[in-house]
């Protein structure tokens, strides 16, 4: 059984926390795309965890976790967060991680590159995260990309190495920044390269083994279908592709098709950044759902932006993830709500539509918006029918205007604070 686990909407929609609740009954969980510019929270029985870069089976000791091809990964980082988990207790080695020898390593230049560029715009920033994402991506299709798979040859390494770095340089100066130095480079390579060294495998030929034993396996992304390098926001999107489509290939099974994709839906919106967000809500009411939600961002800690749930948005979300079922997440944040705002359309040069536009139009839209009735609080419900009347009656509502089943309703950011819905 391959299934994908998916972001509707513009990420934090709660991925980390339903992947830890369903890892259950897989036994290998991969991440397939994106670096360390988001961030998965997930609470369990062992306490609160922010994952940036390591799957979220990571907490369940006995699931195999592929960070794949289609990742950007920083080694500096990854040894920070497996360090940070190590000390809690959770036992980390090649038999449970296994790092993709495929997946391109995110440079300090990256990050540097990602920082000066985003001072050079000034005012025009697109929301970066500085964390060199991407230009690492944009290095990787230029060819210019070291993989894992160099970092366990020092001697062709330290060739490429100067080669890149001299070829980097020429941007560097550019922004009128001193040269990187390809010693320097090369010693954070040998520092932290060396420490997850031990975890780079043919992660593609793992794979194709667990396949045939008949293991389940689990994709896990990050972000959400709004930020896809193709069907997003553009330019106000990662640059990864996000969607389901795309997870057997990041992680690498190519041939392989995907049994079930799960989207997960948040039962408002949230946007972190910059770019178009048709129906964002400013002020006191804006300030209250932001509370109520504690909607600060896992890898940033930057105030993430907040709306009512968005139709069009949402809609055209489960069609690009292909989504069979729907996870429907914080439920419970709309508790405090007399009756409960929701974008069904939008306006755009006087015209009503329910189809998601890009470009031009998406920066024109204006919100239609339309109240459904509060339902007061539903944390404590663990059964469909334990919920109150106008609570079924706007999960229901959603399931017909986005076109697919809502199979979970999380209630809560435990693992168990949640309803299946048969
Ligand atoms: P991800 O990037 O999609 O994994 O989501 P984040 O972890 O960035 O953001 C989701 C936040 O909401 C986290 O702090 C979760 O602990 C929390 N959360 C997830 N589901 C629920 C829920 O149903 N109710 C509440 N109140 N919080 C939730
Ligand atoms: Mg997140």
């Amino acid at each position: 059984m391959l299934t994908a686990i998916v972001g509707i909407n513009w990420g934090d929609e709660g991925k980390g926390r339903m992947v830890d609740l369903l890892s259950s009954g897989y036994e290998v969980i991969c991440r397939y795309q994106g670096g360390n510019n988001a961030g998965h929270t997930v609470i369990n029985e062992r306490g609160k965890f922010i994952l940036n870069l390591l799957p979220s089976g990571i907490l369940r000791p006995t699931t195999v976790n592929v960070m794949g091809n289609g990742m950007v990964i920083d080694p500096e980082h990854l040894v920070g967060e497996i360090g940070k988990l190590t000390d809690r207790g959770i036992e980390i080695t090649p038999k449970n991680l296994k790092i993709s020898e495929k997946a391109i390593v995110c440079m300090p230049y990256h990050r540097l590159q990602d920082v000066m560029e985003e001072e050079r715009l000034a005012d025009k920033k697109y929301g970066s995260t500085r964390r060199g994402i991407a230009p690492v991506y944009a290095d990787k299709y230029m060819k210019k990309g070291i993989r894992m798979e160099d970092l366990l040859h020092p001697g062709t390494l330290k060739e490429k190495v100067c080669d890149i770095v001299a070829w980097k340089n020429i941007t560097v100066t550019g922004y009128h920044h001193a040269p990187i130095d390809p010693e320097e480079t090369l010693a954070w390579l040998e520092k932290f390269g060396g420490a997850i060294a031990p975890y780079i495998t043919d992660v593609s030929a793992y794979l194709d083994e667990a396949m045939a034993e008949g293991k389940n396996i689990l994709f896990e992304a990050q972000l959400g279908a709004l930020r896809d390098i193709d069907f997003g926001i553009y330019p106000y999107t990662s640059s990864s592709t996000t969607l389901a489509s795309y997870a057997p290939i990041g992680a690498g099974i190519p041939g392989a098709r995907l049994d079930n994709t799960v989207g997960i839906m948040k039962a408002y919106s949230t946007c972190v950044g910059e770019g178009p967000f048709t129906a964002e809500l400013f002020g006191e009411e804006a300030e209250r759902l932001r509370e109520a939600g504690g909607e600060y961002g896992a890898a940033t800690g930057r105030p993430r932006r907040v709306g009512p749930f968005d139709i069009p948005a949402s809609r055209y979300g489960v069609r690009m993830q292909g989504a069979d079922c729907l996870a429907l997440t914080k439920l419970d944040v709309l508790s405090y709500l007399e009756k409960i705002p929701v974008c069904v359309a939008y306006e755009i040069d006087g015209v009503r539509t329910t189809e998601f536009p890009t470009g031009d139009r998406l920066l024109r839209a204006k919100p239609v918006v339309e109240y459904r009735e509060g339902f007061g609080e539903v944390s404590a419900c663990r059964r469909y029918e334990d919920l109150p009347a106008a609570a079924r009656d706007y999960i229901e509502y959603l399931e017909a205007a986005v076109g697919c089943p809502v199979r979970y309703i999380s209630v809560g950011a435990g693992r168990e604070e949640y309803i299946e819905k048969k």
